[in-house]
């Protein structure tokens, strides 16, 4: 019979659900909208949607090409690329009041541009509705390709954000086709096309990591002018997916962030709950004086 650690008090959240929630849930599906938030089952909803007004929606459809071990979205051949999706992503912002949106999308391996187009198209409509609205994107790593890449940096958004997942040794392990040299190129790539933007990467930690490994991300992040950085719990979304090796206690995340911070990252979240989008309203201009 497999081991299975058991999930500590700390990470037992009751979801909070009120009536307001209930209502953007059923705009959300309405639009036809996909958000990370509901579809994680992210215990920060109630948190993030209501008291900090941010949501992290998730573009191009909710089929991915892509099948990394730790992720609950589904895995197929996307068949649509629906070109309204941006303005009805603006109109929710709007609607929800949102102060900080997060974008993010699957990895759609299936077309050209990777996503591209319609992401950047997604950055630009939320603008045009929510002058006042920061805009966090969460890309793939668009097939690698830099022109991709460009096409979202032209769109400017306030915070890029391209998650390392994890530490070098795990990754083959952890992630589907994307490599820890990739990310860390995207990243560096990303800041020389708009130095001003601030760039963010996140790690989940519970896969088997050592210390020294997640020390080793830090130093790899900010050699690569990475700005911001995030360490939250990985938890496993179902039995098929990777178990969970550790439940670091949050005193462990405590030092994390003093070590991160000693790196000099301008900005950095630790914790049990801490995700990709936590906090990230917090974020914005925190760009590091290079
Ligand atoms: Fe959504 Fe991110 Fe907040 Fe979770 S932490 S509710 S995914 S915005
Ligand atoms: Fe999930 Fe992103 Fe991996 Fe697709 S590429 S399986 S959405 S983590």
């Amino acid at each position: 019979k497999e081991e299975h650690v058991r999930k500590p008090e700390w990470l037992k959240i009751k979801l909070n659900t009120n009536e307001n929630y209930t209502d953007l849930k059923k705009m959300m599906r309405e639009k036809n909208l996909h958000t990370v938030c509901e579809e994680a089952k992210c215990p920060n909803i109630h948190e993030c949607w209501a008291v900090r007004r941010t949501a992290t929606f998730m573009i191009l459809g909710d089929v991915c090409t892509r099948a990394c071990r730790f992720c609950a979205v589904k895995t197929g051949l996307p068949t649509e690329l629906d070109l309204q999706e941006p303005e009805r992503v603006a109109e929710s912002v709007r609607i929800m009041n949102l102060k900080h949106a997060v974008i993010t999308a699957v990895a759609r391996d299936d077309l050209k541009d990777g996503g591209a187009g319609v992401f950047a198209e997604t950055v630009r409509a939320i603008r045009r509705a929510n002058p006042l609205t920061s805009i966090e994107v969460l890309p793939s790593d668009m097939g690698g390709v830099e022109e991709n890449l460009k096409t979202l940096m032209d769109a400017r958004p306030d915070i890029l954000n391209h998650n390392i997942e994890t530490v070098r040794r795990l990754t083959p392990r952890v992630r589907a086709r994307a490599t820890y040299d990739r990310t860390l190129e995207f990243l560096r790539r990303a800041k020389e096309m708009q130095p001003d933007i601030p760039t963010k990467s996140s790690i989940m930690i519970g896969l088997g990591e050592t210390k020294e490994e997640i020390i080793d991300v830090m130093d790899d992040l900010r050699a690569n002018n990475v700005d911001i950085m995030a360490i939250g719990q990985y938890l496993q979304p179902t039995r098929k997916h990777l178990k969970v090796q550790k439940y670091y206690h949050p005193n462990e995340f405590e030092e994390l962030k003093e070590i991160a911070l000693s790196k000099g990252f301008s900005h950095v979240e630790a914790g049990p709950l801490v995700r990709s989008s936590y906090h990230a309203d917090e974020q914005v201009n925190s760009a590091t004086k290079a």
